[in-house]
């Protein structure tokens, strides 16, 4: 593989051609944005440590039979993954209440909710990623019928992964956010799954180790994104140090 010439900046990652046009290299950078970009800040190592969380959790789904776009690990922040062709969907997965529901719905902060529940949003950051439903995909030809069931299905899949493995490290899964794409005619996850797009709650004092870090200004962003990896990949690990 050949990092080829840059292809597309995102707003936490940047993307690069590879010699193999089915691949494509992710760099994750240090850029910090919330609401909608407007507050910005450089987190020193944060790339480092999504691209190393976002690597454990698509090797545990691939093990569990979910196929990702993930390929390997490249370096430090970049990542080797299969080109997508990104479906314009963020899915939302919520198990508790938290964030955007709890203003919108007037639900407490840390409520569980009966059922698990899904959310879809418009992937369109001038238009402040607006929800939608399964009527508003179809009707601007977004994705179709059989995604949508490929993707809700896969979605609470990696859900029922990914809760009972964060809770065995002592970490409450509250919600997170994925995407999807086509490749080779099968819709796959995309994307990343990191502390930027999941809210981790400390299963035993609540203690935010997520971006609600950065967006509340609580500080030590960094640090907790440290210990999410430190939980994942347990031990003691020098690469940790701060
Ligand atoms: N999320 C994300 N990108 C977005 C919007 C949300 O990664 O553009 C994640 C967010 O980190 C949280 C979950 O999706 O884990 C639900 O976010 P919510 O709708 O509560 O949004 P917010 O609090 O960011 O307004």
């Amino acid at each position: 593989m050949r990092k080829g010439e840059f292809a597309y900046e995102g707003k936490a990652k940047k993307i690069y051609k590879t010699d193999d046009p089915k691949q494509l290299l992710v760099e994750f950078k240090d850029d910090a944005t919330a609401f909608d970009g407007v507050k910005k800040d450089r987190l020193q190592d944060k790339g480092i440590l999504n691209n190393r969380l976002s690597a454990i959790f698509f090797r545990l789904l691939e093990e569990k039979g979910i196929e990702t776009h993930y390929i390997e690990t490249i370096s430090e922040r970049e990542m080797l993954v299969k080109a997508l062709d990104i479906i314009p969907v963020e899915v939302i997965v919520r198990n508790i209440a938290a964030g955007s529901i709890s203003k919108r719905l007037g639900i407490e902060e840390g409520i569980k909710l009966k059922k698990t529940v899904l959310e879809f949003s418009l992937k369109d950051d001038a238009l402040h990623d607006p929800m939608i439903n399964h009527y508003h995909i179809y009707a601007l030809d977004l994705a179709t019928a059989e995604e949508m069931a490929v993707i809700e299905e896969a979605a609470l899949h990696i859900n029922t992964i990914l809760i009972p493995y964060l809770e065995q490290k002592g970490i409450t899964l509250v919600d997170f956010k994925l995407e999807f794409g086509r490749h080779q005619g099968r819709v796959i996850l995309g994307d990343e799954i990191s502390p930027d797009t999941c809210r981790f709650w400390d299963s035993s004092s609540g203690e935010k180790l997520d971006k609600d870090r950065f967006r509340r200004d609580l500080g030590g962003v960094v640090d907790a994104y440290r210990e999410v990896l430190r939980r994942l990949e347990g031990g003691d690990n020098p690469a940790l140090e701060s």
